[in-house]
């Protein structure tokens, strides 16, 4: 069973090497009878930002919601699986299912009860690692539930080509809203534009000031925004609100590798303007998957929704995947496939 083992704890901006993952075989062992687990093989491994945060040595201050990964484990995050092997009652021998599992070609789930069936399989299985998985329903939960927004109201989304980004920039076309996405490379850009039809959008690292760059972009102000980078970027968007705007935290990737956060200097705007801002944890949400997967397959089955993965292939080129976050080298979310049979 080959694993992507964590060696030690990383600190600052990650790269491959200084990330000390290395690749690494196990035996496979069975399930325990009647201990309630399963055997799945990992078929698609999700890439997420806040991995990362997990690979720190010293945990705290911006990262204190996430506990750290165990060295000389194989690091563990969102998948789709099938099952091979039960010893659950809820659960049967070739079972799709997504949900938390490790990065290796088999796991033991000691837990199912936190794995959610795949009973929908005429979409792309890895579309349960994004658009039907836990960053759809972060983006569903965030614009719909966070942002309260209404008709013919102006959002920025950042990182709007990301997982989260381009479905919360789909949302809001599907709701009438005006959106305007960032992102970090023309071919980013192209895609909002002409793929997610974006009314706008603009590529940050081409901007030396962001204030400027959304006065531009937003002529009108910002009724939403949706942020998925914190840092200038926020400090920018929070002076072109419009009154009574509401701001969803969603995540910060600009600020998870700094030792110290940049700070945000342009609070009192949210006073004077009446802004609510607020953060949220897609956990707090679950409840609501059922109605979102009600809502979001037709759209898909109809081509009112499209969404953008990157599929690398192979284990071996996940620690790569993962870093490549960080760098923005992905278009569209990446996903690795460790199998596909
Ligand atoms: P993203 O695709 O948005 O994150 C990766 C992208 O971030 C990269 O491709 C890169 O794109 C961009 N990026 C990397 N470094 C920087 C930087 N320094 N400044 C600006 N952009 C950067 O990931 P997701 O769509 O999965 O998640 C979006 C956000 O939501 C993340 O911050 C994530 O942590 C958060 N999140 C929060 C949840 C919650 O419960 N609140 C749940 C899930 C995700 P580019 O080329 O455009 O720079």
């Amino acid at each position: 069973n080959r694993q992507v083992i964590l060696k030690n704890y990383v600190s600052g901006i990650p790269n491959e090497n200084a990330m000390d993952m290395k690749i690494g075989t196990i035996n496979l062992r069975l399930p325990n009878d009647s201990s309630g687990e399963l055997l799945v093989k990992n078929l698609y491994l999700s890439c997420d930002p806040y991995m990362v945060t997990r690979m720190r040595e010293l945990q705290g201050g911006l990262v204190e919601a996430f506990t750290q990964f165990t060295l000389g484990s194989p690091i563990v995050g969102f998948g789709v699986s099938r099952v091979e092997d039960s010893t659950h009652p809820n659960f049967n021998k070739g079972d799709l299912v997504w949900g938390m599992t490790g990065w290796e070609e088999y796991s033991i789930i000691s837990s199912p009860e936190t794995f959610l069936k795949i009973e929908h399989t005429d979409v792309p299985l890895s579309y349960y690692t994004g658009i039907l998985g836990m960053p759809g329903i972060t983006a569903y939960a965030g614009f719909h539930e966070v942002c309260l927004p209404k008709k013919g109201e102006r959002v920025f989304v950042s990182s709007a080509s990301g997982a989260v980004g381009q479905l919360v920039g789909q949302f809001a076309k599907l709701l009438g809203c005006k959106v305007v996405g960032s992102a970090g490379s023309k071919e980013k850009v192209d895609l909002l534009k002409n793929k997610f039809a974006f009314d706008e959008a603009f590529n940050y690292k081409e901007e030396e000031d962001f204030d400027a760059a959304l006065k531009r972009y937003c002529p009108e102000g910002i009724d939403i925004y949706f942020d998925n980078v914190g840092g200038k970027m926020l400090d920018a968007a929070i002076v072109n609100m419009r009154q009574h705007g509401r701001i969803a935290l969603c995540g910060m990737i600009s600020q998870y590798n700094l030792k110290k956060s940049e700070g945000v200097h342009n609070l009192l705007c949210l006073t004077t303007k009446r802004v609510r801002m607020e953060g949220f944890v897609v956990a707090d949400y679950y409840h609501l998957y059922p109605k979102f997967l009600e809502m979001v397959l037709p759209l898909i089955k109809q081509g009112r929704m499209v969404y953008v993965d990157d599929i690398i292939e192979g284990l071996e080129n996940a620690p790569s995947a993962l870093v490549g976050l960080y760098s923005g080298s992905n278009l569209g979310k990446p996903v690795v496939a460790v199998s596909h049979d």
